[in-house]
């Protein structure tokens, strides 16, 4: 595991002072991300899917239980399609499945150290979907007692693990944005400002994502922290525009066959607008269905590689730009770092 040299530093430091406890959870730097395998220097990120997912249970807070799937069986599934895209070329999969809807870190961190993937999972609550998926204390708790079951995660790991999160997943609906799902943002805001995770959030439209970027900034933090998922959702170019001005991450991560024309549009409104900088793109493929025969249809993570760069290329994109989107963006995007406004 590389450590940066200012990391090297502070840890040093503080072993010197006799602050032997902080070297447990190294110093905040801002050189660094958190993989299911602990700290990971950005350069060595590389190419990487920042949506994607491996095992998703949609049966619903309130009857989620491991003991509905056979974590072997997923890694067995799992395994073939995650080595097949290391050999496309990716260095490092995003793994967007939250609490509750599945997310099960043990598992990630076989799969991640079997095949040699970067692996991201996450903290945070999806109040999308109706909020099916949020367990029943987050209509009863406050947003700053949410928050810290989540920066306790960031501090003591996940599960009774010593697995961290890599940053925060949320999710909502089209606006209006319902009590709850405010209030799960405004977790996200206060975990944020503690821990310096990116605040990534599922979001039904683009009006939706400017009231999420509000409360984001109205609490002190800059958009860089922000990544809105699922903008494809949004039709309307102008939102998109304006949330990238603002700092803010657009991620079109809904790339399939289907959707490389309307992606290559996106693409290219945000290239005449030089803001490729605040681009992401992935899938949102995989994975285990929790409930279906061997785990359903398990769609692999290679479109990006096997036809969305071609057609980049054949439309005017550069490796420059290519790097810029696969390589320089995520790690920007989910470095560990308090970004107030
Ligand atoms: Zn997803």
């Amino acid at each position: 595991m590389p450590v940066s040299r200012r990391k090297f530093i502070s840890q040093s430091a503080c072993i010197a002072a006799g602050y032997l406890a902080f070297t447990k959870t190294p110093l905040y730097t801002d050189n660094d991300l958190m993989t299911v395998n602990g700290w990971m220097a950005k350069d060595q990120m590389g190419f990487t899917l920042t949506h994607e997912h491996i095992l998703v249970d949609f049966i619903g807070a309130a009857k989620i239980d491991p003991a509905r799937y056979d974590a072997n069986e997923v890694f067995r599934i799992a395994l073939p399609k995650l080595i097949s895209a290391k050999k496309k070329g990716c260095n490092t999969l995003i793994e967007c499945t939250p609490a509750y809807l599945g997310r099960d870190v043990q598992l990630l961190k076989r799969l991640a150290t079997v095949s040699g993937l970067n692996i991201f999972t996450n903290t945070g609550y999806y109040g999308a979907a109706g909020e099916k998926y949020l367990p029943a204390h987050t209509y009863t708790e406050t947003a700053e007692q949410i928050a810290a079951r989540w920066i306790d995660e960031w501090k003591n790991g996940i599960d009774n693990t010593a697995i961290k999160p890599g940053f925060i997943k949320s999710g909502v609906d089209k606006y209006p944005l319902s009590v709850v799902q405010q209030k799960i943002i405004e977790a996200a805001a206060i975990t944020h400002l503690t821990t310096g995770l990116t605040i990534g959030i599922h979001t039904g439209d683009g009006t939706a994502a400017m009231e999420e970027l509000r409360i984001i900034q109205s609490k002190g933090i800059a958009a860089e922290a922000w990544i809105w998922i699922h903008a494809q959702n949004e039709k309307n170019r102008e939102l998109h525009i304006r949330a990238a001005r603002a700092g803010g991450w657009i991620s079109f991560d809904g790339v399939s066959n289907e959707s490389i024309p309307d992606c290559l549009s996106f693409l290219k409104d945000m290239k005449s607008e030089n803001l490729l900088d605040h681009v992401l793109l992935s899938h949102d493929a995989g994975w285990y269905h929790v409930g279906e025969p061997n785990g359903g249809n398990y769609h692999d993570y290679n479109t990006i590689a096997d036809k969305l760069i071609p057609a980049m290329k054949e439309n005017g994109f550069d490796e420059k730009d290519i790097h810029q989107i696969f390589f320089s963006n995520p790690g920007k995007a989910f470095t560990v770092k308090i970004r107030k406004k």
